[in-house]
């Protein structure tokens, strides 16, 4: 089970997918959703440094839970 964190955002200019959620049951349009992972590296005087990647997921709008994780190509293919 996958809770969307705050540090993460919704990727803009993405289509949504319309399908059964399965934690809820409901069809809801799933967005897609980046979340960073990895080290958060750096001091207060170099806070920019972070080392990691992004992870994409599909997230239900109702329950807000990660449905499934998404490739990188994945995701950019639901660019509209
Ligand atoms: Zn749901």
């Amino acid at each position: 089970m996958f809770i969307i964190q705050p540090e993460g955002e919704i990727v803009k200019g993405t289509k949504t997918l319309s399908k059964q959620c399965e934690h809820c049951g409901n069809v809801t349009d799933h967005f897609v959703w980046k979340q960073p992972y990895g080290f958060q590296v750096g001091t207060i005087f170099s806070r920019r440094k972070t080392l990691g990647m992004k992870k994409y997921y599909l997230v239900c709008p109702v329950c807000k839970q990660a449905d499934r994780e998404l490739t990188r190509e994945q995701a950019l293919n639901m660019k509209s």
